[in-house]
């Protein structure tokens, strides 16, 4: 494997950040108090350290996404993951549907989580990934006001980062409007790139319980892709401990980064791909080289 530091601007290929949601209850509680259904996030508590385990091993730093919720339940394996060196991004406070309430309401929401992390670990995160993919039509409105740098939660690109907008006006009737390109960069999403629809069981959602060598084929695919044709591109898993933690996936995942290891593939937190990204891609400067993706010629009637 090549360490970042090693790699000059020119060799660099491709960025593979192995990002981890660690929902753990938070993602489990809307609507139940069931036991049952609770402590399948209960086993984050086993998970989370054998990930962590996992990435020593293979000399990664990562990006773990926390909810308040759970950094409050598990403040030391919130440290464990901090101390080991791994990024740590906004996951909503109790993984709630931003779209579920006013404005004022996305705030308190977002204010609460950052206070979580702060208390815990002491870490104010630079970016965020929105639960189960939900955003409001306001929320990247929101993250440019609090500062974030990067959102992960969209999907208009698939290796390529780009610029998000604010006020697009949507309609069905009248013709699409763009809103304003802002600082706030998008490392794109896709629940392809996700464990949790290929691997767990969740009635009226997901009933997948893939093999893991058919998880890998996908993931193995898309990554050959994006090291083909995507260079300086970044290939960002999203997985979550209480899916990919079970030993059989662990060992593909695993497997999956043997083959990664190849020239030219960095594996560092998102974060710090965004902050080189934004420096060689200034917003004035990819808005005028990227006038489809910023609607800049985009027709009303
Ligand atoms: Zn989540």
């Amino acid at each position: 494997m090549i360490v970042r530091d090693e790699l000059s601007h020119a060799s660099r290929r491709l960025s593979a950040c192995l990002s981890f949601d660690f929902d753990a209850m938070s993602v489990w509680i809307a609507g139940t108090d069931n036991p049952a259904a609770i402590s399948r996030g209960e086993f984050s508590t086993i998970a989370v350290p054998r990930i962590l385990s996992l990435l020593e091993r293979n000399n990664i730093r990562s990006t773990f996404f926390i909810p308040g919720h759970t950094a409050l339940a598990y403040p030391d394996l919130v440290r464990q993951i901090r101390d080991a060196g791994h990024e740590i991004g906004h996951h909503g406070w109790v993984h709630e549907n931003p779209a579920s309430v006013d404005y004022q309401g996305e705030c308190a929401i977002f204010e609460r989580g950052l206070e979580a992390l702060d208390r815990v670990a002491g870490v104010r995160p630079m970016g965020y990934r929105s639960p189960s993919n939900d955003l409001s039509a306001r929320s990247m409105e929101l993250l440019l006001s609090y500062g974030m740098r990067y959102d992960s939660s969209c999907g208009g690109s698939d290796f390529a980062p780009y610029y998000q907008r604010v006020n697009d006006r949507v309609s069905k009737t009248e013709p699409y409007v763009f809103g304003q390109t802002v600082d706030l960069v998008e490392v794109p999403f896709s629940w392809i790139l996700d464990d949790f629809p290929h691997m767990e069981f969740d009635a009226g959602w997901s009933t997948e319980q893939s093999p893991p060598s058919t998880v890998r084929e996908i993931w193995q695919g898309e990554f050959d892709y994006a090291y083909q044709h995507t260079p300086g591109g970044i290939f960002n898993l999203c997985m979550h401990p209480q899916v990919i933690g079970r030993g059989h996936r662990l060992t593909m995942l695993e497997k999956l980064i043997e083959w990664m290891k190849q020239p030219g593939v960095v594996f560092e937190t998102i974060g710090e791909y965004v902050e080189r990204w934004r420096s060689e891609n200034p917003l004035g400067d990819w808005i005028a080289s990227n006038p489809i993706r910023a609607g800049t010629n985009a027709l009303s009637e």
